[in-house]
């Protein structure tokens, strides 16, 4: 027996650059109806009446599609470990929850600028301090994903077939 066929494929634009993650039935229709060019494909054939298709991986479009801004998704612990690559900000380590650099509790908002990967440890030490009262340091700037990064955070799913087209 067959296994079951991804459940996403990765769209492009034209540029090749990701656009955004599609179901395989929408990616299918897609390539269908001439929009769109497969790719990547796992070797398997989806085949109906009339018509076989390959089971599409990733895909992109074959007329460019202008994307005027992107709706930006909310910082939440799920999203804010994948941005920071589930890596603590403070030591390195494994993250597993999420920090708010200024803390809540003293004037810190919820959005993107304000909150890195954390792991236990070190969101336990800091708890309501400021990093300049710990003599602590941000490694990076903390701030809205996009381009490729931008489309991971809206996805739980991904392919190792899609990793050369999301570099960005
Ligand atoms: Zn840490």
């Amino acid at each position: 027996m067959p296994a079951a066929p991804p459940q996403r494929t990765l769209l492009l634009n034209a540029s090749l650059e990701p656009l955004c993650v599609v179901t395989v039935h929408r990616a299918v229709v897609l390539a269908l109806s001439g929009k769109a060019t497969v790719l990547e494909t796992d070797g398997r054939v989806l085949r109906s009446e009339r018509a076989a298709v390959p089971v599409p991986l990733v895909m992109c479009l074959v007329r460019y599609v202008h994307v005027p801004h992107r709706r930006t998704v909310p910082p939440t612990r799920r999203t804010v470990l994948q941005r920071d690559e589930h890596r603590c900000a403070y030591c390195g380590s494994l993250a597993d929850t999420v920090d708010h650099v200024q803390p809540r509790s003293r004037g810190g908002r919820h959005e993107w600028g304000n909150v890195v990967a954390a792991c236990a440890r070190c969101n336990h030490r800091k708890a309501d301090r400021l990093l300049s009262e710990l003599g602590w340091e941000l490694p990076f700037t903390p701030g809205v994903p996009r381009g490729a990064a931008a489309l991971l955070v809206t996805t739980t799913r991904t392919d190792p077939s899609w990793s050369a087209y999301l570099v960005a």
